[in-house]
């Protein structure tokens, strides 16, 4: 315990008051000038996971927050290691998830006389950060870290920025002066938030008529996604689709929430399902590009959306029948409530719910036909099914699946099976490739209880593979299974007139070095590596690894031309 006129600096400070706000957890790359915040941060107790590189540290602090509903702390240098941290950033802001990137900065005498790693940090972080903030003095630390910590997860939650100059990081205060500094700042930052909380009372008018246009449709639909996993609103959702009998479709990373194995799931039937259903109540997803904007032709013209958000803004946008400005696990209780006065129930006998059902069934049968065969050498459907029942066989608690690639996570989609919350880490709202690795070691922190099962294409898993000796590192239990078909969408897939010029003979921009050893790089760092070809070595190796619960790698050799270019996105392409 420090005597109270004791000395600390700025590090101290730092560390002192994450650890007070409820910081347990940060992810980074050290080096001039925050060595000694991260040192310092772990004697206060917190578990510092040490990157090879910031981007995949930065996709490890946006998925823990996401996980966790804490925001995910990235540290990184100043200059370069904030631009690479920029990529952690950008990715909370576009899943909305919260997180905050502290970046060291170089000492505010020298601005602008190029200092080492200069950079106007607080401009390069603008378009991703919600909100920044830069202490110029010490007493400003404990301040500038509870809003960034709050702003973070208050309203639609984000990435904020928190910008640590050297000559900061070397002031000093008290002891005493410093629990004086935290203790007025908490205070601060509360009424800030209670002023800003003050307008958020929801009509129950507006709740009314969101039932009221559901119990009146022919073909209504619930549609989720990771904003209403982020909300935790799994209880809510269920209650309600048991109770009103009315068939739900996730989008990718709401899938989970409710198992897919639910006789009232829409996911075999999405095309008919979002096709023909009158009233949609769409909660925590937005209607961007994966849901087709919500328009015609996948939609129908006159189809009656009543959105759940938590950001005005988001429903502003989309101009829907109905919009319900709140929180998702709130909303859906509301709803609920309602419901529970004057309830209705579809029924399984009823027309739409008979349609949804008969249509999933039939296109997960047709499914099953190729999934039973095994198909060597291996296309994807054969390996995933392996993958699909192992997983299912370890049970409760499931293993968190993250999934990258291009057909490996589009027919992944299909065929791996969510039975429970927040337990799915894709690719996300931008399809981003590259976020496996950080998000494995993210999963592995935030959700010790399960075992974290990586499948992802052999693109995606280079993009970050040095990160397998962090994973050896900390001893995670993460199996990361690699696709290997040979490169980006497999083979060389060029026409004999595309391939002249005087570097025809170099391998094609798609292509990676063939059957490479993917397996033999985490055995370097002492874990254990998989070469499979086969059925049955997927299958003993799965069985091995999952029993053992260590860093593995299981390099599956894939057919190059099993796959599609660009998977299902051709027509972006
Ligand atoms: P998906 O990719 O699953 O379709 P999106 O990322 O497009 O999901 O949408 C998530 C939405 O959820 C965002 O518009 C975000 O504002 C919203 N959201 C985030 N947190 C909450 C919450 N607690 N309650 C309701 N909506 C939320």
């Amino acid at each position: 315990m420090a005597e109270n006129s004791t000395q600390i600096d700025g590090n101290i400070l730092i560390a002192k008051t994450l650890a007070h706000s409820g910081v347990t957890h940060m992810f980074g790359v050290v080096g001039i000038p925050v060595t000694s915040v991260a040192t310092r941060a772990v004697s206060e107790g917190i578990r510092f996971i040490a990157f090879h590189n910031e981007q995949s540290a930065g996709y490890a602090a946006s998925s823990y927050g996401y996980l966790t509903g804490k925001p995910g702390i990235l540290l990184t240098v100043s200059g370069p290691g904030c631009v690479h941290g920029l990529a952690g950033l950008s990715n909370a802001a576009i899943n909305t998830w919260p997180m905050v990137l502290i970046s060291g900065s170089s000492d505010q005498r020298d601005s602008g006389k190029g200092d080492f790693q200069e950079l106007d940090q607080m401009s390069a972080v603008k378009p991703f950060s919600k909100f920044s903030a830069k202490p110029t003095s010490i007493s400003e630390v404990p301040v500038s870290i509870l809003r960034v910590l709050n702003r973070a997860v208050s309203g639609r939650p984000g990435g904020c920025y928190l910008d640590l100059p050297t000559d900061v990081l070397h002031q000093t205060v008290s002891a005493a002066e410093a629990d004086d500094l935290i203790s007025k700042a908490e205070e601060l930052v509360r009424k800030e938030q209670e002023e800003s909380d003050s307008d958020k009372l929801m009509p129950n008018s507006e709740v009314e008529q969101a039932v009221s246009a559901l119990r009146g449709a022919q073909r209504p639909l619930i549609v989720y996604g990771k904003g209403a996993a982020y909300a935790r609103a799994e209880d809510e959702l269920k209650k309600f689709v048991e109770s009103t009998g009315i068939p739900f479709l996730p989008t990718p990373m709401g899938k989970g929430l409710i198992s897919d194995t639910h006789e009232l799931a829409a996911t075999a039937a999405r095309s008919l399902a979002i096709g023909q259903c009158d009233v949609v109540l769409v909660v925590g997803a937005r209607l961007n590009w994966l849901l087709h904007f919500g328009e015609p032709p996948k939609w129908a013209k006159d189809v009656k959306f009543i959105l759940v958000d938590v950001c005005k803004e988001e429903i502003e946008l989309r101009k829907p029948y109905l919009g319900l400005v709140g929180d998702a696990k709130k909303v859906v209780g509301l709803i609920n409530n309602v419901i529970k006065d004057d309830p209705f129930c579809l029924g399984r006998n009823h027309p739409w719910v008979e349609a949804i059902s008969k249509k999933a069934k039939d296109n997960v049968s047709r499914m099953e036909v190729q999934l039973a065969k095994d198909v060597v050498p291996f296309n994807f459907f054969t390996p995933l099914r392996i993958i699909r029942d192992a997983i299912l066989g370890v049970g409760s608690p499931a293993p968190v699946l993250v999934s990258e690639g291009a057909n490996t996570m589009d027919v992944g989609r299909a065929v791996l099976l969510q039975t429970e919350p927040r337990t799915r880490l894709d690719a996300g709202t931008w399809g981003t490739m590259g976020v496996g690795l950080g998000y494995c070691i993210a999963a592995a922190v935030a959700c010790p209880e399960r075992l974290v099962v990586a499948v992802e294409g052999d693109s995606g898993f280079g993009f970050s593979a040095m990160e397998v000796e962090t994973v050896v590192r900390y001893q995670l239990p993460v199996i990361v299974i690699v696709f290997n078909n040979n490169g980006v969408y497999g083979g060389d897939r060029r026409s004999p007139e595309e391939v002249t010029g005087p570097h025809r003979d170099d391998p094609a921009p798609t292509s990676f070095v063939p059957e490479a050893k993917y397996h033999v790089l985490i055995e370097a760092f002492g874990g254990k590596g998989y070469l499979v070809k086969n059925p049955d070595e997927l299958k003993s190796a799965l069985d091995e690894s999952f029993a053992a619960k260590k860093p593995a790698v299981i390099n599956v050799i894939i057919d190059p031309y099993a796959g599609a270019e660009s998977g299902r996105m051709q027509h972006k392409n």
